[in-house]
């Protein structure tokens, strides 16, 4: 029993210390690996199948609002990323170089993509000439690059995964709704997907996107009470048009600028589920996420009769449409438990010789670790129901979660009290003042995550200045 412990063991409690928490639950599970390359990550089957089902289910999404993927080159002529004087600004730090092609130095550096806005600009400014062309609404999965300093897997990592999406429109309204669309495609798969309830709002001019006139985002909270934004959604109204010059002949022949629009989901989303949903066993997959949602595991499978019964369970889930496999290898029983759990799989059944003989199964839960009893004729529809019970429950779980650490302050003593003692969401009203912002973050490290969409009014002045305040906002310290 000692040694079927042990992968339990090998994780740092999340109450002692969660960061540690967190990079125990990434190795254990077999998601990310380090490597020669600094800041970098190699991403294992068991966290790139994550990743593709992420990508599936957006992709999906995306294109049932009319997007179309591209692909576009990953490396951007230093004089194309000039052009927009405030998105230079904003990425010029960790941008990472290539000065040589072979052996001989570049006339002109080009940058490894960040992200591609100047790219599908110039893009647009030889695609678009008429209003015929418009819209254009373009996606591109890709890797980007940023030179950070400090890195974790998944949260923070220099080379990372994702998908961009660029649009182009006749208008500011199309561009508009647009953008809030994009938001509300991300907020439903975080919520229905990943079982992950999040705020969604408005940055603040600080926080806002490089370039963009408005940035909306959503926010979630993770298990230890920090915030992680998950998507952003970009309103670039005409700035960047007039940066390259993307104009078209509309209707009545005059020549206009295109509006447009950009947004992004990482794989910083898989540390959000790990975030939100992990507990001192590992991971803890939402069903409609995970890679392998059940796992038949065969007790005493040397007996005769047992194994054979363990595949032919897995064969009629896998045809009632579950994701399933088998663990045959010769580990004991209880560290394939372990190993289940820490890989957050949903649901185990256990199949052994007296399960045969009353012709039963055990089905348990990962999140609850209930147990279920079920005659094996109705093992399908059973997995079914507990599967979709635990998609819901995760979710609720995770919204009073949420709710039960979002607090509202009124007075500055308080809030800076409220943010610094316990872990969560502050709800305070805000002047509109940056040095408002600048103050709470120098005071608290606190940032503004958001300025809900959904608005309430819990006092009349700012919580920092006193002032006349404009918009309550939620504000948080985050990864
Ligand atoms: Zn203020």
């Amino acid at each position: 029993m000692a040694k079927e412990k042990k992968l339990v063991e090998e994780i740092t409690s999340m109450d002692v210390d969660f960061a540690q928490w967190y990079t125990d639950v990434v190795k254990k599970a077999e998601l990310t690996d380090y490597t020669s390359v600094k800041g970098c990550m190699v991403i294992k089957p068991a966290g790139y199948a994550i990743w593709e089902n992420i990508q599936k289910e957006l992709d999906r999404r995306f294109k049932e609002t009319g997007v179309e993927n591209v692909y576009l080159p990953m490396l951007i002529p230093e004089s194309l990323l000039q052009k927009e004087k405030d998105h230079v600004e904003g990425f010029a730090p960790e941008v990472a170089w290539v000065t040589y092609g072979g052996l001989e130095p570049l006339q002109e550096r080009m940058c490894i993509r960040p992200t591609s806005e100047t790219l599908f600009c110039d893009f647009y400014s030889k695609e678009i000439q008429s209003y015929r062309d418009l819209p254009k609404v373009y996606n591109q999965w890709c890797s980007v690059m940023r030179w950070e300093k400090t890195t974790r897997p998944f949260l923070r990592s220099r080379e990372f995964l994702w998908q961009e999406g660029h649009t182009a429109h006749a208008t500011a309204e199309e561009a508009e709704a647009r953008t809030q669309q994009m938001l509300n495609v991300y907020a439903d798969f975080c919520e229905e997907v990943l079982a992950m309830p999040v705020i969604r709002g408005r940055k603040t001019d600080k926080e806002k996107f490089a370039g963009a006139e408005a940035t909306y985002t959503i926010e979630a909270l993770m298990h230890d009470g920090k915030a992680l934004q998950s998507g952003t959604s970009h309103n670039f109204g005409d700035g960047f048009a007039k940066a390259f010059g993307i104009q078209y002949t509309a209707k009545d022949n005059t020549l206009q600028y295109v509006h447009q629009t950009s947004w992004g989901m990482t794989t910083r989303l898989i540390g959000a589920i790990i975030m939100v949903h992990g507990d001192n066993s590992g991971l803890v997959l939402p069903p409609r996420i995970a890679p392998t949602q059940v796992m038949v595991i065969p007790i005493a499978q040397h007996k005769e009769g047992v194994l054979d019964k363990a595949y032919e369970l897995k064969s009629a889930l896998l045809d009632a449409g579950f994701k399933v496999k088998v663990d045959d290898s010769d580990k004991s029983p209880g560290w394939k438990f372990s190993e289940q759990e820490m890989k957050g799989i949903p649901v185990r059944i256990e199949i052994g010789p007296k399960d045969i003989e009353a012709n039963q199964a055990v089905i348990v839960r990962r999140d609850t670790r209930e147990k279920i009893v079920v005659a094996l004729p109705e093992l399908a529809e059973k997995v079914g129901e507990v599967l979709t019970t635990m998609q819901s429950d995760m979710l609720e779980r995770a919204r009073k979660h949420r709710d039960s650490h979002t607090y509202d302050a009124t007075t500055y003593e308080e809030f800076v009290k409220t943010i610094n003692e316990k872990p969560g969401f502050v709800r305070a009203m805000w002047c509109g003042d940056q040095a408002c912002e600048d103050k709470i973050k120098e005071d608290t490290t606190a940032t503004s995550r958001c300025m809900p969409f959904k608005q309430d009014h819990i006092a009349d002045t700012c919580v920092c200045c006193g002032k006349p305040a404009k918009a309550l906002v939620y504000w948080g310290k985050a990864y």
